[in-house]
C-alpha cells in the first residue's frame, strides 16, 4: 500500500511550527509496511489543497491529512476532502449533540461554526477523538482511502496509535505484531556503531536502525511476527548479538537517559557523588537531580565559575590555575579530587572548558573541555574537543562526564 501525508496549515508552510506530526506518522506507516510515497505541506488555501489531494489520490491508495479540522474559516480540510472524494458532508446528530453538551457544560455558546465539526462524509464516517472536539474523518471510495486527523499533537498521536495503525493493519492483512526495543549507547560515535552492526542492518526482520543523538546513539531493533512472544523473541536474539559486540557501551534500554543509569548504579552500590562544574554551570547536577531518587546518591555540587570560587570552594591551588590556566587537565583533576574530599563522596566529577562562542585562543579553542572523575582508585582526566555552539558544548560535556562516571562505577573500559 502506498500513502501520502498531506500537512495542512500556513503556520507549517512558513516554518512557524515544525511538522512533528508528519514525522511521527511517517514512522508509524513505515513500521506497518505501508510505503510513504510523498509528504506535502500546503497552506490554508482551498485551490492548492484540492490540487494536492487530487495529485495524492492519483499516485497513492491512501492520503492522510493533518490539521485544518477546526471550526474556523481557515479550517478547510473537511470540505477539501469531500470535493476530492466526490462525496458530500452531512451533520451527524450524535456528534452535534456531543458538541452542544461540551460547550454548554463550559458555559460557552454553541456557534454555528462549532457544528461544522459534526459534519461527516456520506460515504465515510467519523473517527473518534477522545482528546478534542473535532473528530477525525474517514473517506473511502473506489479503493482509495482518505483519513483526516486534527493538528494538535495530543489529539493527533493517540488517533494514529488507536485508529490509523489498527485500521491499516486490518486493511493490509498485516494482522501480526510489530514490536521494538531501543538500545542506548554512549561513548561510541555513530559511524563506529554503524560499522559494528552494519551486517545486521541489511536484515529486514528483525531490523536494526541507528539514530544519532547528542553524545549518544540509539539502536532501534524492530521485529514483526504473528504473536508478541515471537516478535519479542526475535528482538531478544538480535539484542543479545548487539550486546556481545558493544558490551558496556550500551547503558540502558528504552527511554531511560544516561543520568538515570548512573543514579541506579550508584544506588545499587550505596555509593555517592559530588560535582564541581565550571563551563557546564550546574548542568550535570541538574541532570542528575532530574532523576527521582537521586537524593540518596548525590550529595551536592558547586558551580565554580570564577578562579576564586575554584580555590575557595573546592581548594584548587591558585598557583595551579596561574601555571596551567583554569581550563587545564590539572585544574579538572583538582576540581574532581577537591569536591570529592569536600563532600566526602565516593566519586567527584570536575569539569572545566571553553563553551564559547567567545573566550577561545589558539592554544585553548572553543569546545576544549577537560573532564575528570575522582574515585577511591584514583583520578582520570579526559581532554575533549567538541564542535557546536555553547549549548551543545555544555550538553556534550555533561554527557561525557556521565559516561566516564558510569564506566568508572562499572570499573570497565569500552
Ligand atoms: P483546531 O481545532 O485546534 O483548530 P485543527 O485540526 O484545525 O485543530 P490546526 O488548526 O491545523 O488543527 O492546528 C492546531 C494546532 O496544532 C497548531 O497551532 C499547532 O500548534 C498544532 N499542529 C498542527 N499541525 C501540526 C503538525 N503537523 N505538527 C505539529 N503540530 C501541529
Ligand atoms: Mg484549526
Amino acid at each position: 500500500m502506498r500513502a501520502e501525508i498531506l500537512s495542512v496549515g500556513t503556520e507549517l508552510l512558513l516554518g512557524q511550527i515544525v511538522d512533528t506530526n508528519a514525522a511521527y506518522l511517517a514512522r508509524v506507516l513505515s513500521d506497518l509496511g505501508v510505503s510513504v510515497y510523498r509528504r506535502v505541506t500546503v497552506g490554508d488555501n482551498m485551490d492548492r489543497l484540492l490540487a494536492a489531494l487530487r495529485s495524492a489520490l492519483e499516485s497513492s491508495d491512501l492520503v492522510i491529512t493533518i490539521g485544518g479540522l477546526g471550526p474556523t474559516m481557515d479550517d478547510i480540510t473537511r470540505d477539501g476532502l469531500a470535493l476530492a472524494f466526490d462525496d458530500t458532508l452531512h451533520l451527524n446528530d450524535d456528534i452535534a449533540e456531543g458538541l452542544r453538551k461540551f460547550f454548554t457544560k463550559r458555559g460557552m455558546p454553541v456557534l454555528e461554526s462549532n457544528l461544522r465539526q459534526a459534519m461527516v462524509p456520506t460515504d465515510g464516517r467519523a473517527i473518534e477523538n477522545p482528546n478534542g472536539t473535532a473528530p477525525g474523518l474517514l473517506f473511502e471510495k473506489g479503493g482509495k482511502v482518505g483519513i483526516a486527523l486534527p493538528g494538535p499533537p495530543n489529539e493527533f498521536i493517540p488517533m494514529v496509535d488507536n485508529f490509523v495503525a489498527p485500521y491499516l493493519r486490518r486493511k493490509t492483512g498485516n494482522i501480526g505484531t510489530i514490536r521494538s526495543k531501543v538500545l542506548r549507547i554512549a561513548g561510541v560515535g555513530e559511524s563506529l556503531v554503524e560499522e559494528i552492526v552494519k551486517d545486521l542492518m541489511f536484515d529486514a526482520n528483525p531490523s536494526v536502525a541507528p539514530y544519532a543523538k547528542v553524545g549518544e546513539v540509539h539502536l532501534r531493533v524492530t521485529a514483526k511476527s504473528d504473536t508478541v512472544e515471537e516478535a519479542d523473541a526475535l528482538i531478544e536474539e538480535r539484542a543479545k548479538l548487539i550486546y556481545e559486540r558493544l558490551g558496556s557501551a550500551i547503558y540502558a534500554e528504552g527511554d531511560d537517559p544516561i543520568e538515570k543509569a548512573v543514579v541506579k548504579l550508584l544506588a545499587e552500590r550505596s555509593e555517592t557523588l559530588s560535582t564541581a562544574e565550571s563551563c557546564t554551570g550546574g548542568l550535570l547536577s541538574q541532570r542528575i537531580t532530574d532523576i527521582s531518587g537521586s537524593s540518596t546518591v548525590f550529595m551536592g555540587g558547586a558551580v565554580v565559575y570564577s578562579n576564586a570560587a575554584k580555590t575557595d570552594l573546592v581548594g584548587v591551588p591558585a598557583e595551579m590555575i596561574e601555571a596551567h590556566g583554569a581550563v587545564s587537565a590539572e585544574v579538572a583533576q583538582a576540581l574532581a579530587e577537591g569536591v570529592r574530599k569536600r563532600f566526602g563522596t565516593t566519586y567527584g566529577v570536575g569539569i572545566t572548558g571553553v563553551a564559547g562562542p567567545d573566550g577561545g585562543t589558539p592554544q585553548k579553542p572553543v569546545g576544549l573541555v577537560y573532564i575528570s572523575v575522582a574515585s577511591p582508585d584514583g583520578c582520570e582526566v579526559d581532554e575533549v574537543n567538541y564542535i557546536g555552539g555553547r549549548a551543545t558544548v555544555r550538553l556534550r560535556a555533561s554527557q561525557t562526564a556521565l559516561n566516564m562516571l558510569r564506566l568508572r562505577i562499572l570499573k570497565s573500559k569500552i
